[in-house]
């Protein structure tokens, strides 16, 4: 792996793609600004190796070019704070004036640059759109450009400025921390785990994560299945499951996962029970019942006591654990129980030396809702971009730096 610690930046101008897409509030204020600290160390090791810095973001899904909403400037003056140094900033990531602040960059300053996505040609990967880019840098003859990919959480994409771009920096580019440390915990979990290995996945949606159970078949010893998706197995096998969420059009998949798990000697955990509710609200009644005899008109919401013990147990007697996707609807809090006893299990396990990996939005959130985000072994940034370097192997952001 091409990482930042093979590298000197002395008199180098640093061309980052960063993940700076962290929520905003009304007033444009950040309201969880993990993300921009989790790039600081490859900031950092840049500015103190003597090089000069240039960050580039997305930020939110920006539909027809630049608006007051999507645009980078708020972050400004908080990145300004975490770095303890001014940081300057070009009201397009292209053109002039850009060029000018790019130029005039002086080593150990940073320059953060406008939404990459307010040009439609970021997404599309267009190479002359990452050339006007590279060029930011590329710019003196001197061969002082360099490119450093430090965004996990868009290295499944092959946008022009996380995979397209390296091309144009043929042997002056590499990872950044918040890469490098991504791909070695994912690693612990689907290249090197040890055994036994658990998955747990849960959310809302079968469909999201057939390939990746598909694969993970092959590899786990046990697979736990929680939250919303399990009724989809469960009504596959013949369960009433009421109004709970349902993916009729997956049924024969969650029959054909149950039977190859079974083929291939993985244990698969579904819910013995449901805390089931009268309606999606945190206010509705709500009572325990077998999860396969929900009767009509109520929802499962979260997974009742008893699979809670059963997958708690199953993680205790775990070395290596992988989770994505809350056991119910942990955002309500009568609803949170099956989630919170999987994150405390899966906290309990590493205490004892299990390894544990959180990935995904939502159980990050719930991890994060539960105050444990630090008593697991490693949470990723990026739900997509693992889920997808589980599946595959690999990711276009990675290819361009090693193979490009
Ligand atoms: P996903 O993005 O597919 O991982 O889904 C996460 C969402 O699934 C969370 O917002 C949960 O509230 C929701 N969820 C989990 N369990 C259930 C359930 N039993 N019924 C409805 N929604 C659920």
């Amino acid at each position: 792996m091409k990482t930042i610690d093979n590298f000197n930046f002395a008199g180098k101008k640093v061309l980052v793609r960063v993940d700076f897409n962290v929520p905003l509030d009304d007033q444009f204020k950040i309201t969880d600004d993990t993300r921009i600290r989790a790039a600081l160390p490859t900031i950092h090791k840049i500015l103190n190796d003597k090089g000069a810095v240039i960050l580039m973001s997305h930020l939110g899904r920006p539909k027809d070019g630049p608006s007051e909403k999507y645009s980078l400037k708020h972050l400004v003056t908080p990145l300004s704070a975490l770095l303890q140094k001014p940081v300057q900033f070009a009201n397009d990531c292209i053109g002039e004036q850009a060029m000018k602040a790019a130029i005039g960059l002086k080593a150990g300053e940073v320059l953060l640059l406008e939404n990459l996505r307010f040009h439609k040609e970021e997404e599309k990967g267009d190479p002359d759109f990452a050339k006007k880019l590279s060029q930011l840098v590329n710019n003196d003859n001197k061969g002082n450009g360099f490119y450093v990919n430090d965004a996990f959480g868009t290295a499944h994409r092959a946008h022009a400025s996380t995979a397209i771009i390296a091309r144009f920096f043929p042997e002056a580019k590499c990872f950044g921390y918040v890469m490098s440390s991504e791909l070695t915990n994912a690693d612990r979990v689907i290249k090197n785990a040890v055994k036994p290995f658990t998955a747990i996945l849960g959310g809302a949606k079968v469909s999201d994560k057939i390939v990746i159970l598909e694969q993970l078949i092959g590899k786990a010893d046990n697979i736990i299945i929680g939250g919303g998706m399990a009724f989809t197995f469960i009504r596959a096998q013949g369960g009433h499951i009421g109004s709970s969420l349902l993916e009729n059009e997956r049924l024969d998949n969650a029959l054909k996962i149950i039977r190859e798990a079974k083929e291939k000697g993985v244990k698969l955990f579904l819910p013995v029970d449901a805390v089931i509710a009268d309606k999606f609200s945190n206010e509705a009644s709500r009572k325990t019942v077998a999860a396969d005899a929900i009767p009509e008109g109520w929802m499962g919401l979260d997974i009742g006591e008893a699979s809670q013990k059963e997958f708690a147990g199953v993680i205790a007697a775990s070395k290596t654990i992988l989770w994505n996707g809350p056991m119910g609807v942990f955002e309500m809090d009568h609803f949170e129980s099956g989630t919170k006893a999987v994150a405390l299990a899966l906290a309990e396990a590493t205490k004892k030396g299990a390894y544990s990996l959180i990935g995904g939005g939502d159980s990050v959130a719930a991890i994060n809702k539960f105050g444990l985000a630090s008593s697991v072994s490693y949470v990723s940034t990026g739900g997509g971009a693992l889920l997808e370097y589980f599946e595959s192997g690999t990711l276009p952001g990675i290819e361009a730096i090693n193979f490009s």
